[in-house]
């Protein structure tokens, strides 16, 4: 990436900006590099990030979730429900 930069702090939107983008490692490694950076240190970011991953994770783990059986399915969506809500708690 050229062109000028906020020193070497990349703003808050554009990194939520490119959340998708950065979750799905689409991004080149230097931009990964300054958002991790980011989210590393910015309260206000990484809240936002946390939320963007489960639900990506939840995306992920949906695929598998298609492909088993009834009662295999039935103790994924489980977990994951049991997962969110131990989440929520803490
Ligand atoms: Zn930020």
């Amino acid at each position: 990436m050229t062109g000028q930069q906020y020193g070497d702090e990349m703003p808050c939107d554009a990194v939520i900006e490119r959340i998708y983008e950065f979750l799905d490692g689409e991004l080149t490694s230097d931009v990964d590099a300054q958002i991790r950076d980011h989210l590393g240190r910015c309260r206000s970011c990484y809240p936002h990030f946390r939320h963007e991953e489960v639900f990506l994770r939840f995306l992920e783990r949906r695929v598998q979730i298609e492909k088993a059986p009834p009662s295999l399915r039935r103790r994924i969506f489980k977990q994951l429900l049991d997962d969110e809500i131990a989440r929520d708690e803490s």
